[in-house]
């Protein structure tokens, strides 16, 4: 996306104010705040380093790291097609004309197929500068770099205009935050009234089967993750900023397993991994993995 189209979408991350001024091709700045921000490979950086709290810190490093060594991949992993099909088949879909991802990653597959197959203006942001960066390369290699647009950001202090966006996501991301609320009341912000937030969190461990505490563990730590959440913890957070639960259901049931264990053998047809998929997404409350979409109100 051009510049100064994004700019209509972006805000001061930290005062607020809803007009930042390009002064030149390489830096933004907020005229309330004096704070400038730099535009690296055209990806604005709309974080304030001294800002970043020290799990942001951590988590900066991490990502950036584990985002440089990661290759480009042409087709997409069925897991990400049925992520996909999550977030983009719901009923309201169709009246959707502004996305964003928080937490996209170094693919921004959500955000390029936002754009790609349901033409909606799409954001991605990541703390991850190198990830954003991989993320508008692979946009525009799908011919999507004009419907795209990617944003350094911590997601604790988003860099947007108010109620600007139709339907955010947030995947695999609030577990990793220090503090889950900043980014509820963030998003709020800059979501419009009645519009839709996708999350997807790790359940809660008293809800998972024993043997796969460990895994979880260790991975909680590896991946710096904060805590875990089951739908009561998720709802109480929520509805503190007025959101309502319009539908949840789980996946990573041990049906899962199967599927990793024969994808890993590979003597699985694609037939069958979906059709375990479909078995595996439902409302039993065992999975290890938490979806909930919620309406502003
Ligand atoms: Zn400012």
């Amino acid at each position: 996306m051009e510049i100064n189209k994004l700019l209509t979408f972006l805000a001061c991350p930290y005062c607020n104010n809803q007009d930042l001024k390009l002064i030149s091709p390489k830096k933004l700045t907020c005229p309330k705040c004096s704070q400038s921000y730099p535009i690296i490979n055209n990806i604005p950086v709309l974080i304030n380093k001294k800002n970043l709290d020290p799990q942001e810190k951590k988590q900066t490093i991490w990502f950036d790291k584990h985002y440089s060594q990661f290759k480009d991949k042409n087709q997409l992993e069925n897991w990400r097609i049925s992520m996909l099909n999550r977030i983009f088949k719901q009923k309201f879909s169709k009246k959707i004309k502004t996305y964003l991802d928080i937490g996209c990653g170094a693919t921004g597959y959500t955000v390029i197929e936002a754009a790609k197959q349901n033409n909606w203006l799409s954001f991605g942001v990541d703390i991850s500068l190198e990830a954003m960066i991989k993320s508008q390369h692979f946009a525009e290699i799908q011919n999507v770099g004009s419907k795209t647009a990617f944003v350094v950001s911590s997601a604790q202090n988003l860099p947007f205009k108010k109620n600007i966006f139709d339907y955010i996501s947030a995947i695999s991301l609030l577990e990793h935050l220090e503090d889950d609320k900043k980014a509820i009341n963030q998003i709020k912000y800059i979501l419009k009234k009645n519009k839709f937030l996708y999350i997807c969190v790790p359940n809660t461990y008293l809800k998972i089967w024993p043997f796969i505490w460990p895994f979880y563990y260790f991975n909680d730590i590896k991946i710096g993750h904060k805590r875990h959440y089951s739908i009561k913890q998720l709802n109480k957070l929520l509805k503190e900023f007025n959101f309502q639960l319009k539908t949840n259901f789980y996946n990573g049931h041990l049906i899962k397993f199967l599927q990793l264990f024969l994808e890993k053998t590979s003597i699985i047809s694609n037939k069958l991994w979906w059709k375990i998929e479909k078995i595996d997404i439902n409302n039993n409350s065992t999975g290890v993995q938490l979806n909930a979409i919620y309406q502003k109100k």
